[in-house]
């Protein structure tokens, strides 16, 4: 799901795109911010702790378990940019029927042969979603089996990264903490979220050619 870093991780650029998306400048730097936060809180535990970070390549049962990863309006944003303008048109077609056979309880459709089709644009909550110790059973959801090894994230760094996309929506508050309780009160569900919308705008694209 999310890979341990040794170094602060580098924030994406996709520049020609953001240059006329600000939204995905401010996307991109959220996620950046987000990140770093991530690397230093799992820096800190594995001193603090004495124990390796469990999460790495090609683990990912946890895209399967999980039935809660918070979603937000700017993400789901990013995620259609990412999936109609980013991805290669035999991904995107073998996602399509994915997401529109997809139905709360399912894993999650972005989970394709084992990884994360969405990677760069995954959500804030995968990003953050990390475990000490053993890696997870098939069918374990750490969160409810071993609290106590799951990373708790930084709140500065988490506070920081929705005050990155601020601009993003259309808030009358000038108060910044204030406009990122606002934006955290819009939340949907990854696994519950109806993604027949986005396998039907991966049709007309093909229709279209
Ligand atoms: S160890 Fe658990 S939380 Fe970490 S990537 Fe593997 S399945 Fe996911
Ligand atoms: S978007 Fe889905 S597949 Fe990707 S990391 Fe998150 S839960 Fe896993």
């Amino acid at each position: 799901m999310k890979k341990p870093q040794s170094a602060l991780p580098q924030r994406l650029h996709y520049p020609d795109d953001e240059k006329h998306l600000p939204w995905l400048a401010a996307l991109l730097d959220g996620y950046a911010i987000a990140d770093a936060g991530v690397a230093i809180a799992i820096a800190n535990e594995i001193k603090r702790r004495k124990k390796r970070l469990a999460c790495g390549k090609g683990c990912g049962s946890c895209c399967e378990t999980q039935k809660d990863v918070p979603l937000y309006p700017h993400e789901l944003v990013g995620i259609y940019w990412y999936v109609m303008e980013k991805m290669a048109t035999p991904e995107r077609e073998g996602l399509k029927s994915r997401l529109a056979s997809h139905a709360a309880g399912l894993p999650c459709p972005f989970l394709i042969r084992g990884s994360c089709v969405i990677h760069p644009l995954r959500p804030l909550g995968c990003r953050q979603f990390n475990v000490f110790g053993s890696r997870c059973l098939p069918d374990e959801d750490p969160f409810f089996t071993r609290r106590g090894g799951v990373l708790t994230p930084l709140v500065e760094y988490t506070d920081r990264a929705f005050a990155a996309v601020i601009s993003f929506y259309d808030t009358n508050e000038k108060n910044a903490a204030a406009a990122v309780r606002d934006i955290r009160a819009q939340i949907f569900n990854l696994q519950t979220f109806d993604w027949k919308k986005l396998a039907a705008n991966i049709s007309q694209k093909e229709k279209a050619g």
